[in-house]
């Protein structure tokens, strides 16, 4: 691997929510966890648990939170890359302009913006805007826009949900090339625990509001791997099996949950 990676350490002891309907909402409480640098951890949970306040407050983007995040030993500043359960493109803006709009030095990052683009597919689109585009082109330039600061730390929020399977496969195998050519520290958040088995190095289990860690486990399984591989399955049995109360309100995957017939 190359680039950057950088250790990340999250103890917090109490997110709280201020007043909705009289009392405070406590959102997470005793959340700890420690991430090697370059590793890529996965973060599962069911929904309302706190999964995007616990990114919010790794990113700094809310920072009034009882606790800490240190990467590599200081608040992280400059080098975090975000991606979101929606892909906030600009739509004034085309697809290479939207990716520069988080460069430090846009002028500088062009070629290597443009670059980067190119090898995912985007060679032919980079002065279309977003609203002409797919929905899987548009995670596409958001995945690219995450990468392309180089980023030490990479926090995912959901980012591939409401995609059809293969779409969202497709997006999975660049996402984890990227991180295996490029290095990143990551943080990924899904309620689909089949996603996460086949991302992470290690996946851990956030319990209902307030969220804390419940379970820890390293996936030992080989890479490449593909969300429907028979070995996420039978991992995916094991501990549906193994953990009930924990696994309780996750989903196996999206298309699960669509094939429940309740036309989510
Ligand atoms: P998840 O991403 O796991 O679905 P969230 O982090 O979005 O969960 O939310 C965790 C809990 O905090 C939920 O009960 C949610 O309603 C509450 N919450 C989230 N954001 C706010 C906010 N800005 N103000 C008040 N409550 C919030
Ligand atoms: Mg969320």
């Amino acid at each position: 691997m190359t680039g950057p990676t950088e250790m990340l350490e999250i103890d917090i002891a109490r997110k709280r929510y201020p007043d909705r309907g009289g009392r405070p909402h406590l959102a997470l409480a005793d959340l700890r966890l420690s991430i090697g640098g370059g590793e890529f951890v996965c973060v599962v949970g069911p929904s309302g648990c706190g999964k995007t306040t616990l990114l919010n407050v790794v990113g700094g983007l809310d920072a009034d939170v009882d606790g800490r995040v240190l990467l590599d030993g200081k608040p992280p500043s400059a080098g975090v890359g975000f991606m979101f359960q929606e892909p906030r493109l600009m739509p004034w803006l085309t697809v290479l302009d939207n990716v520069l709009l988080v460069a430090p030095d846009p002028e500088a990052a062009r070629p290597h913006a443009r670059a980067l683009l190119e090898a995912m597919e985007l060679g032919d689109v980079l002065d279309a805007y977003p609203g002409r585009l797919s929905g899987g082109m548009q995670r596409r330039v958001a995945l690219a826009r995450a990468f392309s600061i180089d980023p030490g730390l990479l926090l995912m929020d959901e980012p591939f949900v409401s995609l059809d399977a293969p779409t969202a496969n497709r997006l999975r195998t660049m996402l984890v090339e990227l991180w295996q050519r490029r290095g990143a520290t990551v943080l990924f958040v899904t309620h689909d625990l089949r996603e996460a088995l086949a991302l992470g190095d290690r996946v851990c289990f956030l319990s209902g509001s307030p969220g804390r860690v419940v379970l820890d486990l390293p996936v030992g399984l080989p890479r490449p791997r593909a969300h429907d591989d028979e070995a996420v399955s039978t991992l995916y049995a094991e501990l549906m099996t193994r953990y009930p109360e924990i696994l309780a309100g996750l989903a196996a995957s999206a298309e699960d949950i669509e094939g429940g017939g309740d036309g989510r």
